[in-house]
């Protein structure tokens, strides 16, 4: 990281011992106390919280930047939503890969079952999420401009997608709060006038309200919302607010958990393809789970999901929403000449396209044995995807060579090369579970996600919304920051100018 432009400061720091200390200890407990919390998982227990690793006050983010990130967001939504809904791009698009990754595969024959015995629902509910970070190295404002100038680092420039989401894009919950948590210790450090910048998120009742959207428009007062859930729980808060929300707010519809293996125990259709689990019949079913191999531990789980997939319950996702998501659509996706496939607007085509850092295919062609060899060469600018969620499996840099020298030419299909993204660096305190006290100041860099809601059919999309926002943010030396990993924290955006 060293050499990359910083961002200035929310407040300034250090801050004096004393107040650090007092004003750390009630953000604690605020955190606990509000729900920004976890599941330990080195003392794991149902019956206990401890809070989620947080930044004591907001990263700067530029304003304009976040302002053009949530403004695209439902452009970005209607674009997944007809990736979803193209046969044809799926299959060509994914045919090397599913040969050699099992689990995509996997997907891939749930979606050609339902294809061949039709779709027992045509709606989809699309949650989505956008990751982006701040490349401080943007090449198109020095294009543009022609500015001299730019073509140093800078700041405060642009961003690119990281990845987008389209199953169990979490942290609806926990993003709003993290700005609740920064506006609290805002105000105890009498810096109040400061929480103007940091702007509103309404995730959780945005995520919401598409569910309940789905729920009436299944139209079954009787029907329930299903969460599908891991075997056990750690980010609990981030579901159980979801839950708690709908039935605060819409006090008639019941929302049920059940894992994978308990939809295939109790789970059947009805004549007209209701899934009813038990004796409930589900209206929409809510993936925070099935995005990983792990979560399947045998053909139950599969057939579970072939199950609901072939049920009339509304999904989120669908089965074509779940591929849609993956890395290799996404590479695909940024392939000059791609989104003119999707999207008709030139202007909108342009502002997409100037999202997408480099993505780079790894098939075996001529075009991917230049990626390879390109890899190489300068592995530090890259880092390596495989088709996976959840953190944890990217390769990067100075890591890449050797892994990919492993790899006979057909199982590099498997993956996707892609141009490390360089943030801009910020200070902060990371307050975490049992660190230090007083805690210091460390560098860190932020990774903004934009929710999006889409519901439609393969003809019409009869909403679309954007849906608030989160911000993660990891010390500047980690590769990834997964908050329950423990590399990353929650955050939100202080806007700057
Ligand atoms: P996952 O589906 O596992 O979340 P991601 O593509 O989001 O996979 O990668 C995980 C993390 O790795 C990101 O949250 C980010 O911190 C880091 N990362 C991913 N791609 C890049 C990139 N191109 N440049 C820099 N960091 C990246
Ligand atoms: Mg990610």
């Amino acid at each position: 990281m060293a050499g990359n432009p910083t961002l200035e400061e929310c407040v300034q720091l250090p801050i004096k011992e004393e107040l650090l200390m007092e004003v750390t200890e009630k953000a604690k407990d605020w955190a606990i106390m509000h729900g920004a919390a976890m599941r330990s998982k080195t003392n794991f227990s149902a019956d206990s919280l401890n809070f989620a690793p947080f930044l004591l006050t907001p990263s700067s983010f530029p304003r304009k930047e976040f302002e053009k990130a949530v403004a695209l967001q439902t452009i970005i939504n209607r674009l997944m939503h007809n990736v979803a809904h193209d046969e044809e791009f799926l299959t060509t698009t994914l045919a090397e890969t599913i040969k050699v990754d099992e689990f995509t595969g996997n997907l891939f024959n749930i979606y050609k079952k339902v294809l061949a015995s039709g779709f027992g629902q045509r709606l989809s509910l699309g949650i989505l999420r956008s990751d982006l970070m701040l490349e401080s190295r943007c090449k198109d404002l020095i294009n543009e401009n022609g500015n001299k100038e730019n073509e140093k680092p800078c700041a405060y420039c642009c961003w690119k997608q990281v990845e987008i989401n389209t199953i169990a894009s979490g942290f609806g919950h926990l993003g709003p709060i993290s700005r609740a948590i920064q506006s609290f210790v805002l105000s105890e450090l009498d810096c109040a006038e400061k929480i103007k910048n940091m702007p509103d998120n309404q995730a959780l009742a945005g995520i919401c309200n598409g569910m309940v959207r789905a729920w009436e428009i299944y139209n079954n007062p009787k029907a329930v919302i299903m969460f599908i859930i891991e075997d056990v729980t750690y980010n609990i808060c981030d579901q159980r607010f979801h839950e708690f929300y709908i039935r605060e707010k819409y006090p008639h519809i019941k929302v049920v958990r059940r894992t994978l293996t308990e939809v295939h125990d109790a789970g059947k259709l009805g004549l007209e393809k209701q899934l009813v689990v038990g004796d409930l019949e589900v209206a929409v079913i809510y993936f925070r789970a099935g995005y990983e191999p792990g979560h399947y531990h045998s053909h139950k789980e599969w057939d579970a999901r072939y199950l609901m997939e072939s049920s009339k319950a509304i999904k989120c996702p669908s089965i074509h929403y779940h591929l849609a998501g993956t890395k290799k659509v996404q590479q695909a996706l940024a392939q000059p000449e791609m989104l003119e496939r999707f999207i008709s607007d030139p202007e909108e085509i342009k502002a997409i396209g100037k999202i997408f850092t480099g993505l780079y295919s790894l098939e075996d062609n001529d075009v991917g044995n230049n990626t390879y060899e390109m890899a190489l060469k300068e592995p530090e600018r890259f880092v390596l995807k495989p088709q996976r969620e959840g953190g944890g499996n990217n390769v990067y840099g100075l890591d890449i060579p050797d892994v990919l020298r492993k790899m006979s030419r057909v199982e590099r299909s498997a993956w996707i090369l892609m141009d490390l993204i360089k943030p801009p660096i910020s200070k902060g305190y990371m307050i975490r579970p049992g660190g230090q006290m007083p805690p210091s100041v460390v560098d860190v860099v932020s990774e903004l996600g934009i929710f999006g809601v889409v519901i439609g059919d393969v003809d019409n999309i009869i909403c679309n919304y954007q849906a608030g926002h989160m911000l993660r943010t990891k010390v500047a030396t980690a590769n990834e920051g997964g908050v329950a990993a423990g590399l990353g924290a929650l955050d939100s955006p202080y806007l700057v100018d």
